[in-house]
């Protein structure tokens, strides 16, 4: 007899982008700069006293987040890391047999949040272009969908819905449905049509918007995420948030990070033409490469996606393969980046 649940055991576990010791790695789409400046002075000085709890009620982070997103910090949520966020989402939104709807491939957390919560995942697979197939989405929602989950830009394949095709599903969603805007990658967005989630859905109560501070913000090590929702919602999601759990070094940091917003921008926008630049070299080789509006791209290798990490690694490159679909590599500098085309080229 097993002490813990039996579907456990057919359930994959997350796969983290490997790290190997001396080897590149553009496995887990961080930004390669290091922390942000202020950033390891600010925890420096939180840690004489983490003999105490952190504030529960995160109130100047969320208050400063607030005020440089234009909402009300009733509005805010933080978590540790958006994944988590994502998976007090699925516990407000889903009782047994309820239905979350999301794209696949995406997010490789959904799946496994929504088997262990009460959730039953709908899975829509996405176009041949590796984008959502929104329409599709739209057409799986049943009088049993709670929550429904739109990657933007989309993890793995880095691909991005634009405003009039998102305006278009949104409002085919019925109002009872909860959307979640999944914008980790947001701040790599160049295209204009892409919507700022806030911004263009903000005042839609059933619409949340979540973000995180592990990416372009460079606090991945930390674990902040953040959701912007209507009240209601947000107090739902603060009531099942796992007590504490934005630490006191992770509140500072997030504070410090938030104060250099420049050099955040400085720093994607180096991202972003490295993007440019790698996307154009691998594309030579690999033409189906699609467009990305994120920190990384979609090689679509199939079955040779095991293979062709494998021999990455072999070359001192981590990238991460999805098995039997493809490859996503993260954009590094530049130097990270030729080590990576070397190999392919
Ligand atoms: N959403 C997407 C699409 C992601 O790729 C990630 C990180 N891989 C997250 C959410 C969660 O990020 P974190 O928990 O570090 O905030």
């Amino acid at each position: 007899m097993s002490l813990t649940r039996p579907d456990l055991d057919a359930l994959p576990a997350y796969v983290p982008g490997r790290t190997v010791p001396g080897a590149i790695k553009l496995a887990s789409n961080e930004v390669p700069y290091g922390p942000l400046p202020g950033v390891v002075e600010a925890v420096t000085a939180a840690v004489s006293g983490v003999h105490r709890y952190p504030d529960m009620g995160v109130t100047e982070l969320r208050g400063r987040i607030a005020e440089r997103l234009g909402v009300e910090a009733e509005r805010i949520a933080t978590g540790c890391g958006s994944v988590a966020l994502f998976e007090h989402l699925f516990r407000v939104t889903c009782m047994p047999g309820d239905e979350a709807v999301y794209a696949w491939r995406s997010f490789e957390a959904y799946p496994i949040i929504g088997a262990t919560t009460a959730a039953t995942s709908v899975r829509v697979p996405n176009t041949a272009e590796h984008g959502h197939d929104l329409e599709a989405m739209a057409a799986a929602i049943t009088d049993r969908t709670r929550l429904v989950i739109v990657c933007n830009p989309n993890n793995p394949t880095g691909t991005a819905v634009r405003r009039a095709e998102l305006d278009a599903f949104l409002d085919k969603v019925p109002g009872n449905v909860l959307v979640a805007l999944d914008e980790a990658y947001r701040e790599f967005v160049t295209d204009d049509d892409v919507p700022d989630g806030l911004v263009a859905y903000g005042d839609r109560p059933n619409v949340v918007v979540l973000r995180t501070l592990s990416k372009a913000w460079g606090l991945a090590g930390l674990r902040v995420g953040y959701l912007i929702g209507a009240p209601e919602v947000v107090a739902a999601v603060r009531k099942v948030i796992t007590p504490f759990s934005t630490s006191l070094p992770a509140q500072a940091a997030a504070l410090a990070a938030l104060n250099a917003e420049d050099e955040m921008r400085r720093r994607v926008d180096l991202v972003v033409a490295e993007r440019s630049r790698v996307v154009e070299a691998v594309r030579k080789v690999y033409p189906d490469v699609p467009e990305t509006q994120a920190n990384f791209f979609w090689l679509p290798l199939g079955d040779r996606s095991a293979e062709f990490a494998a021999a990455c690694e072999q070359a001192g490159v981590i990238v991460r393969a999805f098995q039997g679909d493809g490859v996503r590599v993260t954009i590094g500098t530049p130097e990270e980046n030729d080590a990576f085309l070397s190999v392919i080229l």
